[in-house]
């Protein structure tokens, strides 16, 4: 067929840029349409924080030193963190994660989502990366894949990559059905300055209203990931009123508060793709599954599908394969959806079981955190699959 690019791939997020620059550097020609008016601003290192954060974990910072994006990280700002504390009624009985019990210097990173959207667009020519453009409609058919886009043009491609997100309307033009519900619970989201240090530990407590993560950021403060079902209530609260519920539901464990930004909400999703390829088409991301934050998981999990795409196209390539054939989309999707699926358990279980009000669950979860306490290999092993470990 006469393509005009390999691979075009559909949604400038995090995920997508990082699958486009993935490949161009690899040698593939490239095209990505992201329907955002401008690319991400410059990041200065005196621009405010921005409100969404992530916890990257190593396998995913792995990705970005392959990217050749992650040492501007560095130089611009991040904070790693070391330790986790997870707890429910008393957090001197906190789960403890630390990243010495896997001989790890940390346990990842908190990172802008701002941040890292600069420094991968940065990275791709603006003959590659076009902002502003908006797909209207995709087909496919035996060559590959028909782009419409919202200026009239169309765009053929060997290999469609969709990244557009939890709500992708291409998913759904390609006859791809994805499952899901919407929690009931919406996260509150602020930075915040603490009284007491947060010692580069990211603390989490399981309220029976939903998860409070304080993540630490690199100027001291903690990013507040406050996901409940009462968040209309905590969002018409007055800054003072919200920083006393805060440092009630964090039960003191890092002082007092003081407010330095405004806070904003999320919706909370959960969603799966019943599959992730379709005849010359492949679903990364959100578009292909949607977890709760509260393991901190999502954007990895677009990172590690960007990183198994890259591999997968670029082994079947050096072996002179058909790499664009249903064959080598059908071993990225292999490649990937137990991970997701194990994530999506993972994710939705922890969620329900601290959610639910039953008698006598409380006090189990109370024996569960003291038994992985008590049990270094058991928790060795947790921190493992934090970290990405195999
Ligand atoms: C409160 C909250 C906290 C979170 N915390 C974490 C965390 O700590 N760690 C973590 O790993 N993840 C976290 N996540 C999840 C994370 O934000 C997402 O998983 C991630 O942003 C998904 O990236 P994506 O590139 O797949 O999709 P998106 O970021 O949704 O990007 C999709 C892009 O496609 C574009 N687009 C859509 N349709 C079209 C079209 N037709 N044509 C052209 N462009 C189009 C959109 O404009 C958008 O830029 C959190 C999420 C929430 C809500």
């Amino acid at each position: 067929m006469d393509a005009d690019c390999d691979v075009a791939i559909v949604g400038g997020g995090l995920v997508g840029a990082a699958v486009a620059l993935g490949l161009l550097q690899q040698g593939f020609s490239v095209q990505l349409i992201e329907r955002g008016g401008a690319a991400p601003r410059v990041l200065d290192v005196n621009d405010d924080y921005d409100l969404r954060v992530y916890a990257l974990a190593p396998v995913c910072i792995a990705l970005l030193e392959r990217l050749g994006v992650w040492r501007e990280v560095l130089a611009t700002r991040s904070s790693p963190y070391e330790r986790m504390q997870v707890w429910e009624d008393d957090p001197a009985r906190a789960l403890c994660f630390d990243a010495a019990d896997v001989r790890a210097a940390t346990l990842g990173h908190i990172v802008e989502n701002g941040l890292l959207a600069e420094l991968l667009w940065r990275r791709l020519p603006a003959a590659v990366a076009r902002s502003g453009l908006q797909v209207s409609a995709a087909s496919v058919d035996d060559d590959g894949a028909t782009l419409q886009l919202d200026d009239g043009s169309r765009l053929r491609t060997r290999l469609l990559v969709v990244a557009d997100g939890r709500d992708s309307k291409l998913r759904a033009q390609l006859g791809i059905e994805a499952l899901g519900t919407q929690y009931e619970q919406t996260a509150v989201v602020c930075h915040v300055v603490s009284e007491r240090p947060h010692r580069r530990t990211a603390w989490q407590r399981f309220l029976p209203s939903g998860p409070l993560a304080l993540l630490p950021l690199a100027d001291g403060r903690e990013s507040i990931v406050w996901s409940t079902r009462e968040a209309e209530a905590l969002l018409a609260l007055d800054d003072e009123d919200f920083l006393r519920a805060l440092l009630e539901a964090s039960q003191h464990v890092l002082g007092a508060f003081t407010a330095t930004t405004r806070r904003a909400r999320f919706g909370l999703h959960l969603q799966h793709a019943e599959a992730y390829v379709a005849p010359h088409a492949v679903l990364v991301g959100d578009a292909a599954h949607v977890v709760h934050p509260l393991a901190g998981q999502g954007v990895n999990l677009g990172f590690q599908d960007a990183a198994a795409l890259i591999e997968t196209l670029v082994a079947a390539r050096d072996a002179g394969r058909d790499w664009a054939s249903p064959r080598v989309l059908k071993r990225y999707e292999r490649a990937r959806r137990a991970d997701v699926l194990d994530m999506l358990a993972l994710t939705d279980g922890l969620y329900r079981a601290f959610r639910a009000p039953l008698p006598g669950l409380a006090s189990l979860r109370a024996l569960g955190f003291a038994a992985v306490n008590a049990a270094p290999p058991l928790r060795r092993e947790l921190v493992r699959r934090a970290i990405g470990a195999r």
